[in-house]
């Protein structure tokens, strides 16, 4: 019985550690994609129990409630405030170190278990407590214990502790995630992912000094060490190309209504009028690292059935994601809306190779070439309206964000007259194919006018 209840114990205490050391690390971001970090650490502590019968189920049981409680971050700070008052007395550790004396070695579950209840009974800056952390780092084996692992890493980072956080550990994949599921449609979110740049060593810091100023320099450092740029959890081709997008976002391989189509018939004649009226405003450019693309400032709308769309801002895609009967396009520019309502809308803007294209040579002048922060070159003012071709008929289908999280709910209006662009500007375009392959059509209408 004594075992049942120490072990239940550990499960909340190393739940607790964890959530510990992550608000001691980063106490000034409230982000809720933490607390998804927290809750698979949860998860897995739950899961990594080696005991039998009720004692695990008594622990996933408290787990759930825990995970529940985690949601907001204030009673989360309540939670492991009286989880911490519970342990103050020692008893628990007490018993934990006397239970656990006989044996020679300790397991790693039971090594991180007892180094967080250390940390929540002595603190983080416990000799002991970090020198506990420390023997659970050596023994374990990364490969299943990542959670674990990570838990313990971020324990001896509250306590000041210099440890290279392992790329694994770092939240910015569900941060990244969380920013874009806002459905601020495809790209707007910025400076996130790449598929060209990688290997190239360029840009990573420059791009990440916003929203990476709270991590440590240890960290960055081991980011690097690693290989991998953990902020750039998808792309365009390999182990982050599209077929695995579905892995992180599980909508992109989910949905049964994702876009880009191959558009082909039959059609169903179209009842929606459509009219564009964008304005010349100051340029805005940005290389988020997926595409190139232009933020619009407000007045710019599109028209559907006079219902207002407020243009955010438009990006390219090298080759067009949307193929005609099976034919790509050299490129594609798609031009985002969102309503009042908060649908979104995109309108697609064919580019086939032909003369120049003027609007194009004004953003090529001005071409981010590498990833980085949005520029507003000084005096330089640009009209969405004059990469537009003068016929205004469409394809249109329901789909979804081309890009993760793959968000379904979005019109689409892809007009059959291209607009030139000259095989020179194709060539300067810096990503040579961040197009999503064409998804299944799974019966959908696509409306022609
Ligand atoms: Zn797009």
């Amino acid at each position: 019985m004594k075992r049942t209840i120490i072990e239940v114990f550990l499960a909340l205490a190393l739940i607790g550690a964890g959530a510990f050391g992550w608000l001691n690390w980063q106490q000034n971001q409230k982000s809720s994609s933490q607390l998804k970090a927290l809750q698979t650490a949860a998860d897995e502590a739950a899961k990594s129990l080696q005991t039998s019968g009720e004692s695990v189920k008594a622990a996933e049981e408290k787990a759930e409630s825990l995970r529940e409680q985690l949601t907001p971050m204030e009673a989360q700070l309540q939670e492991l405030a009286a989880v911490k008052a519970g342990l103050s007395s020692g008893a628990t550790l007490a018993d934990l170190q006397a239970a656990y004396k006989a044996k020679k070695k300790l397991s790693d579950e039971q090594q991180v278990g007892l180094a967080a209840v250390l940390l929540l009974t002595k603190g983080s800056n416990d000799p002991a407590t970090l020198e506990a952390f420390r023997k659970t780092l050596k023994t374990s084996d990364l490969g299943n214990r990542k959670n674990t692992i990570c838990s313990a890493q971020m324990a001896l980072i509250a306590g000041g502790e210099k440890v290279d956080l392992l790329a694994e550990c770092k939240p910015s994949s569900a941060a990244a995630e969380g920013k874009e599921s806002k459905a601020e449609p495809e790209e707007k979110g910025g400076a996130h992912g790449k598929a060209e740049s990688h290997g190239k060593g360029e840009s990573h810091d420059k791009a990440g000094k916003s929203d990476k100023t709270e991590k440590s320099d240890k960290a960055e450092k081991s980011d690097k060490k690693a290989g991998h740029d953990s902020k750039h959890e998808w792309g365009y081709d390999g182990l982050m190309g599209p077929e695995r997008w579905g892995k992180e976002f599980p909508t992109c391989a989910k949905g049964k209504s994702q876009s880009p189509l191959d558009i082909q018939g039959p059609f169903v004649k179209a009842r929606t009028s459509v009219s564009a009226d964008y304005k010349e405003g100051p340029l805005k450019i940005i290389n988020n690292g997926h595409t190139i693309q232009v933020n619009v400032a407000p007045g710019s709308k599109l028209r559907i059935d006079s219902v207002p769309h407020d243009l955010l801002q438009f990006h390219f895609h090298r080759p067009s994601e949307e193929k005609i009967n099976g034919v790509p396009m050299a490129m594609v520019i798609h031009f985002v809306h969102k309503n009042a309502a908060g649908k979104l809308a995109v309108l697609g803007v064919l580019l086939k190779e032909g003369n120049e294209n003027p609007g194009i040579k004004t953003l090529w002048d001005n071409l981010p070439t590498a990833e980085g922060a949005e520029s507003s070159p000084e005096g330089v003012k640009f009209n969405p309206a004059s990469l537009l071709p003068r016929e205004f008929e469409f394809y249109s289908y329901e789909g979804s964000l081309t890009t993760p999280p793959c968000t379904e709910g979005v019109s689409f209006f892809i007009l059959r007259t291209p607009v030139n662009v000259s095989s020179v500007q194709v060539g300067k375009f810096p990503f040579k194919n961040n197009a999503r392959p064409v998804q299944p059509r799974n019966g959908r209408e696509i409306v022609m006018n």
